[in-house]
């Protein structure tokens, strides 16, 4: 049966595509060996580096998020290498298995889902390892799977302060263009990004921001790859071009994206993501339920996660909420499968449309039995009313 009115896509990405970028999209696809195409091509690459904040270069590919992770490992690491990552969550646990799958070593710290990467652990292990043979460090900045965000920076420092040579790996997928991240004052070394978060487009592109020390690195080492090789991509991209067929529509609305993300100004677009997290959160304590996210300063402005009470089912809940209310909610997924929901708060997003999520949650909670209190979303908004919002002047 026909629901009136729109949907309400409040997963923690894809995020809702604003109009003016599927606008951009449904241009002609031209010829990207053509004329034409180097503007395009020139564009989002150039634009790409003041997302990132870097100087270096940026790749760009036609893949989900999940071939950004696999090239920056098979540029960088050569078989049998031993990585170190942390256990933040899910995406940090699929990270982890596809390094083993394709030959390298890689070691997890484990972690409780509950905080970002902890440097001072990090740091410990490096410097257990007195012969370096940990050859990069790889953290997910923003993640997905708990609302918890890794101090980067930080994670830098630890790096440094055991002076070890690994390389600095991040997952931004989800926390770019969402929250701060500036790759050369980090000094990060690969970042892997995804088109679907915080950047507003629909599904189908990824990134790989790489500093010069991991352009070199990529030279020495045998890894076998192809599609995903930074050096087949470079003599191209001088041009705006690509070795093979990009994702010309995509890349027009990547464009557009850039765009607003200037026109709003960066740090407009951060503000805003922290104020809806605070307000999501000051929402759940109304509920009188409890964000997974646990540590003080972590958590995310991306997504909230949501622990539902012992006994109930996070899964049923969703279901019932888009039955009745149209709004698609993010799953727990795997060790907190069915005990969590993640309310997403990203993208193109302003406080009437968290003010709707939230009320679609609490209709939602009444609806399926859940045991809380009424007024959460009274609670978010008398946090709206007197959080007035930031404004920078834009870039
Ligand atoms: C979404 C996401 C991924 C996976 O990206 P795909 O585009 O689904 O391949 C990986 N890591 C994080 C942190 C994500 O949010």
């Amino acid at each position: 049966m026909r629901q009136a009115g729109r949907h309400f896509l409040q997963i923690p990405g894809p995020s809702a595509v604003p109009d003016r970028i599927l606008r951009a999209i449904s241009q002609q696809t031209i010829d990207h060996r053509g004329p034409d195409f180097a503007d395009v091509g020139q564009k989002a690459l150039e634009g790409m580096k003041t997302i990132f904040k870097t100087k270096q270069h940026v790749f760009i590919f036609p893949s989900s998020g999940t071939g950004a992770w696999e090239a920056a490992l098979v540029n960088t690491l050569s078989p049998g290498d031993s990585v170190l990552m942390f256990e933040t969550g899910h995406f940090a646990t699929l990270w982890n298995k596809m390094a083993r799958k394709i030959g390298l070593e890689p070691e997890l710290l484990e972690g409780d889902w509950r905080g970002g990467a902890e440097p001072d652990r990090i740091e410990a292990r490096l410097r257990e390892d007195t012969n370096h043979e940990i050859k990069a460090v790889c953290v997910v900045h923003n993640e997905t799977s708990t609302g918890c965000v890794s101090q980067i920076a930080e994670v830098r420092k630890a790096i440094d302060a055991a002076r070890h040579p690994a390389l600095l790996m991040v997952d931004s997928i989800s926390g770019l263009a969402s929250i701060d991240f500036r790759f050369d004052q980090w000094g990060v070394d690969v970042c892997v990004s995804g088109s679907q978060k915080g950047l507003m487009l629909p599904p189908g592109l990824s990134f790989n921001a790489v500093s010069e020390r991991a352009l070199e690195h990529a030279k020495s080492v045998n890894m076998p790859r192809s599609y995903w090789d930074w050096h087949e991509m470079l003599g191209p991209n001088t041009r705006g071009q690509f070795p093979y067929t990009p994702a010309t529509n995509l890349l027009y609305g990547l464009n557009e994206a850039i765009d607003m993300l200037h026109e709003e100004g960066l740090k407009n677009v951060f503000a805003r993501h922290a104020r809806h997290g605070a307000a999501t959160r000051a929402a759940v304590r109304g509920w009188g339920l409890e964000v997974l996210c646990a540590r003080q300063g972590e958590e995310s402005g991306v997504l909230t996660a949501v622990l539902v009470p012992h006994g109930h089912s996070a899964d049923a809940f969703r279901a019932t909420t888009l039955k009745h209310y149209d709004i698609s909610l993010g799953n727990g997924l795997s060790k907190v499968a069915d005990k969590v929901f993640r309310i997403g708060h990203l993208g193109d997003f302003n406080d009437l449309m968290l003010m709707a999520t939230l009320s679609g949650v609490e209709l939602g909670l009444a609806k399926s039995g859940i045991p809380h209190q009424s007024g959460g979303a009274q609670a978010a908004m008398e946090l709206l009313k007197e959080a007035t919002e930031e404004r920078f002047a834009a870039e």
